[in-house]
């Protein structure tokens, strides 16, 4: 099998690809516009194998995906390309706008033209799965959770451009019959998470002693998900997914934000004790964000029922994973802060 991965030097992405090619025998080409989120050194463990290829492109490009779609001949697209942080799509929305759903409109009209272009058996098998996330669905209030048929009520600019996104996916599959696949996942963390996202963002400024920035009281509770499960998760849904289906994936494993900071600061004072005392002191609320949504919770039975997935890591044995990973690879996110994010947000975010 030949896939294209969109968005593979992302979080999700790389995880993705590093785990298909480890544990499969397909071919993967890679289509990532490199932006600020990229991390090509995600990669490093794949990029000598010969069933690997990158192939930079921006995902509006509609004459270059075409071009792309003609040399690789794929057998699948799994698209992950995305803006993907809530607080820059508050501050600056045009980008998610033109990725989310521009790209995503080029994306599927690109991939229809080669699909209708196959012969029979091969436009049978082709398949088109749109990664999405469970924030198009709103906020919960306290009790129940997300299913495939929760309505659609995003709160902001990133969830409303992805569910645009996931509503074209669900469009090319009635419209034009392309065999589409969408899942929406919960909050994702784990290994080559960009420090922006709240994990990372605590686990380095609690190492540096700077401020752990949480927003207004900490009491937003998120459902996580180690990135590993997710990308096992996507793996199914591509390969034993109903097209025209959608897939709920999450780990059953809902924190309000201040506790998962509170668990941050307490497996780092076990790994790395800090002479001044407990890291909880550097705890600083910050006022909440506009639209902050409350409670996201995912009732993933479809695909445990349907596809038999099920998380392998618990919240507690991926997190203190995390935090070890981070401790060990300053080599990777010690040049993200020099050179890249040049401390624009460290200290300001802390959000998901
Ligand atoms: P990320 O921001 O880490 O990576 C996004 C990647 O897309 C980057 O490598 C970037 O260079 C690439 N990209 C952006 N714009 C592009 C364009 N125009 N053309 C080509 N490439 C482009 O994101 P992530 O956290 O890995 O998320 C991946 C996908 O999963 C997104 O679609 C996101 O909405 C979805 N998702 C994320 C989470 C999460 O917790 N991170 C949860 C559920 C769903």
């Amino acid at each position: 099998m030949k896939l294209i991965v969109t968005g593979g030097a992302g979080f999700i992405g790389s995880c993705v690809i590093r785990t298909l090619i480890r544990t499969t025998e397909i071919s993967i080409c890679n289509v990532d516009k490199l932006t600020y989120a990229a991390s090509p050194e995600a990669l490093a463990e794949v990029s000598g194998s010969p069933r690997y290829r990158f192939e930079q492109l921006d995902i509006c490009d509609g004459p270059g995906l075409a071009a792309l779609f003609e040399r690789e001949q794929p057998d699948a697209v799994m698209h992950l390309a995305a803006e993907s942080h809530v607080d820059r799509s508050i501050d600056d929305p045009a980008a998610f706008i033109m990725t989310n759903l521009v790209g995503t409109y080029a994306l599927l009209a690109a991939s229809t033209a080669y699909w209708r272009g196959l012969p029979d058996a091969r436009r049978a098998s082709f398949r088109f799965h749109h990664v999405s996330t469970d924030e198009v669905y709103g906020s919960l209030g306290d009790v129940g959770a997300f299913t495939e048929t929760t309505p659609y009520a995003p709160n902001s600019p990133y969830s409303a451009s992805k569910a645009g996104s996931d509503h074209l996916a669900r469009a090319w599959f009635h419209t034009y019959g392309l065999p589409v696949l969408v899942s929406n996942c919960s909050n994702n963390y784990g290994p080559f998470q960009f420090p922006e996202k709240l994990i990372p963002l605590m686990i380095l400024n609690g190492i540096a002693g700077r401020p752990l920035p949480v927003y207004g009281r900490g009491l937003n509770v998120r459902d996580w998900l180690h990135v590993e499960d997710h990308a096992r998760a996507l793996w199914q849904v591509l390969t034993r997914g109903r097209p025209g289906e959608s897939y709920n994936i999450g780990g059953n494993a809902e924190r309000r934000n201040i506790d998962v900071v509170h668990a941050i600061c307490d497996l780092l004072d076990d790994l790395v004790p800090d002479p001044q005392g407990s890291r909880r002191r550097l705890i600083t609320h910050v006022s909440d964000r506009p639209g902050h949504d409350l409670r996201y919770a995912i009732d993933a039975s479809r695909i445990r029922r349907d596809l038999g997935w099920s998380p392998q890591e618990t919240f507690e044995t991926g997190l203190r994973a995390t935090v070890e990973w981070y401790l060990a690879n300053e080599a990777w996110w010690r040049p993200i802060l020099d050179r890249r994010y040049a401390g624009q947000r460290l200290g300001l975010a802390g959000a998901t």
